[in-house]
């Protein structure tokens, strides 16, 4: 049993968050080769068209399409290495957008074939958005941050409205948004809590904040995450002891972390 079972408090209908990196990895390589062979294909089919129009024409959209393909593979071999390894050896931030729009969409539909569990596949991608956005390694001021965190994290009998306004809360402690509360304060940063996708979206749009801290679940991080592409987003898988969307809960450590990790050092 590894460390990430081990502190798992989840209901048994929940999975733990686990990165399955193996997996990721052959998906990736899965996905990339895919993709090379269509660019392939794409080229083969129509060259003789293209060699009646000129004879070079062949040769020159060849070059281009392997050039591509040449971008993609390496792309897709540093992600690989790093969703394996746990870090990067090489970054650079289109790495991010290569694999929120191209690999990610292509790894989901790959993995339906393959039948590799959905959220096997969000959490390696959630763990690797996470490492991308820490490697930006841009800080942000905490008016320019924003806390995310789903409705079902309120404890279920409270009869506080918290989703208009997070201040009605009056911390008795039953669940985790009095402290978050606290975390808001002490920082300055903006804690919304949303009753879902749509909500959360309106408020990033409102609000327009230079990053994002998420919590939900793997499903709800990963489309969020897709949604606000450039936005960097944090994301935070929920704890859930009574199942999805019930009385979930944060590692609020985990929130005081990210927050650590987008802000300016203190006295910097
Ligand atoms: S901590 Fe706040 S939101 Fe949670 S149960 Fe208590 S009053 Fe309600």
């Amino acid at each position: 049993m590894n460390s990430n079972e081990e502190k798992w408090t989840g209901s048994p209908e929940s999975v733990p968050y686990n990165p399955g990196r193996g997996a990721f990895a052959a998906l990736m390589a899965f996905s990339a080769v895919g993709l090379i062979l269509a660019g392939f294909l794409f080229w083969v089919i129509p060259t003789i068209g293209l060699s009646n129009i000129h004879p070079m024409l062949p040769y020159v959209t060849g070059g281009i399409l392997a050039a591509g393909s040449l971008v993609l593979a390496g792309g897709a071999i540093l992600i690989t290495i790093a969703a394996i390894k746990g870090k990067f050896l090489f970054y650079s931030p289109w790495f991010r957008g290569l694999l929120v729009k191209v690999f990610l969409p292509l790894m989901i539909m790959a993995g339906g074939i393959l039948r590799i569990p959905r959220i096997k596949i969000e959490q390696a991608f959630i763990d690797l958005n996470n490492q991308m956005v820490k490697l930006m390694g841009r800080k942000f001021k905490p008016e320019k941050l924003l806390i995310l965190m789903p409705h079902c994290i309120q404890f279920d009998n409270c009869k506080i409205k918290v989703t208009r306004n997070v201040r009605n809360c009056v911390g008795c402690g039953k669940c985790e948004i009095g402290e978050l509360v606290s975390l808001s304060d002490e920082f300055g940063i903006t804690l919304y809590i949303s009753t879902g996708g749509t909500v959360a979206r309106r408020k990033v749009y409102e609000e327009r904040p230079d990053a994002v801290i998420a919590v939900a679940c793997e499903r709800d991080l990963t489309s969020g995450v897709q949604d606000a592409y450039p936005l960097p987003v944090l994301a935070i898988v929920n704890k859930r002891p009574r199942g999805y969307c019930m009385e979930t809960g944060v590692a609020i450590e985990e929130v005081r972390q990210a927050i650590v990790e987008l802000m300016p050092a203190v006295g910097a």
